[in-house]
């Protein structure tokens, strides 16, 4: 699959990664919009939030206990979660992330 995001979970192209647990990854965004800028990445290829079902409820919520731990490892104390749906919403890799 022709997924930028598929092939720095698989190791395929070089990530700096922070965080790694079985259901997803956290890696720093190549071009950071703050000076923390984390992606975090669930491994099941999902193109974007509204494609999730319910039965991804359990990993969505994951990726925001995931951002917790990464925020703790960074020692960040307030921060901000975002996520892109869409082209029009700012969306430009079809791979579910939280920044
Ligand atoms: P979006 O616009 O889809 O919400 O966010 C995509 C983010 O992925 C952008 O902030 C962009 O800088 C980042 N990004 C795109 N390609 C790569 C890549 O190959 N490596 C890393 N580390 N970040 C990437
Ligand atoms: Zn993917």
């Amino acid at each position: 699959m022709d997924c930028i995001f598929c092939k720095i979970i698989k190791k395929e192209i070089p990530g700096t990664f922070v965080f790694e647990d079985e259901q997803c990854v956290a890696f720093r965004d190549m071009n950071p919009q703050a000076p923390t800028h984390v992606l975090i990445v669930p491994k099941k290829h999902i193109k974007k939030i509204a494609d999730a079902s319910e039965a991804d409820k359990n990993l969505i919520g994951h990726l925001f206990i995931a951002a917790n731990e990464m925020a703790q490892k960074e020692k960040l104390k307030d921060y901000r979660l975002v996520i892109n749906n869409g082209a029009e919403a700012g969306q430009s890799v079809w791979h579910i992330h939280l920044h």
